[in-house]
């Protein structure tokens, strides 16, 4: 499904067969989740093939691996060449970008000692359309700043994700959503939470939730359409008296939700403040015009 006999990545300085290349079975990185990863998406826009905040992405990719001590001996203008390089070669259109630094074998829990860098692509081209999603809220909490860089997209972070994501599922959800140790909502296993109280988005404020670069987005959109966007603490009860509520992130886009905990939003999607953003986030990815983000004739 990622690749075929044809695929070619980047790995460690190489263009090579995704067939061919090769990690260890000893790596620090597969033993204990100490690896940083990117989820970027590129797109076939009015303007040729582009990856969409390139540059915030490898920022965030490096700032993972500060955040936990696995080096980084990588320049981020060499990298987004080289993605770029890679869509090229795989003759990709919209397109799926995941980068993933990981270190050498090590079984002991000290700091990283060489980093490897691997850049994979495949098509992805759907962008979402108007399916609605029906939310759970998870019995798990998401992780917490005492105890991980939250604000660091770290592989074994991920375990929290799909442990709460399969509960969703096994409940008959299509995705879930997750508190903060506190209490307050936090994100869903992969994307952030909006909801729209009185034509106002509110959004949980960073420390709990990683700091999407599509929320950056949503929240950036709002200012050019002077929507009020406010980022604070939620609660729950907050959540069931919205009038709606969307998801965000790099492959999630912008998803309107039709329930929570089988609490149906009232208001119609295509009537909503999030209704309006999405539009706006598909044709600033797809490099439209601004006045058609602005909905101007
Ligand atoms: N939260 C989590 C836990 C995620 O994995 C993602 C996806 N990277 C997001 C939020 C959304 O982030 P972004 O908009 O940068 O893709």
């Amino acid at each position: 499904m990622y690749y075929n006999e044809n695929t070619i990545v980047y790995h460690n300085g190489a263009y090579i067969r995704a067939s061919d290349a090769k990690g260890s079975l000893y790596d620090q990185s597969l033993h204990y989740g100490y690896a940083a990863f990117e989820g970027i998406r590129a797109y076939d826009t009015n303007n040729g093939v582009k990856i969409f905040k390139a540059k915030e992405h490898y920022e965030r990719l490096k700032n993972s691996c500060e955040a936990v001590h696995i080096p980084y001996p990588f320049d981020n203008n060499e990298l987004i060449e080289i993605t770029y390089k890679i869509i090229r070669l795989n003759g990709l259109k919209n397109a799926y970008i995941r980068p993933l630094v990981t270190v050498s074998p090590n079984m002991s829990l000290i700091k990283g000692k060489e980093a490897s860098i691997f850049i994979a692509a495949w098509e992805w081209s759907t962008l979402l359309g108007d399916k609605l999603l029906k939310i759970g809220t998870s019995t798990h909490r998401r992780i917490t700043p005492a105890t991980l860089k939250v604000e660091a997209k770290i592989s074994g972070h991920y375990v929290n994700s799909i442990i709460a994501s399969q509960e969703a599922r096994d409940q008959g959800f299509d995705e879930a959503l997750l508190l903060d140790i506190d209490g307050f909502v936090a994100e869903a296993p992969g994307a952030n939470f909006f909801i729209e109280k009185d034509g106002v988005l509110f959004t949980p404020q960073l420390g709990s939730i990683l700091p999407g670069i599509t929320r950056a987005t949503v929240i950036e959109l709002c200012q050019a359409l002077e929507i009020d966007v406010v980022e604070k603490k939620i609660l729950p009860e907050e959540v069931s008296v919205a009038d709606s509520a969307f998801l965000c992130g790099t492959a999630a886009e912008v998803i309107g939700i039709s329930s929570i905990d089988n609490i149906t939003f009232k208001k119609e999607w295509s009537d909503t403040v999030g209704a309006t953003i999405q539009k706006a986030y598909k044709n600033l990815v797809l490099e439209k015009e601004f006045r058609t983000i602005l909905n101007v004739a």
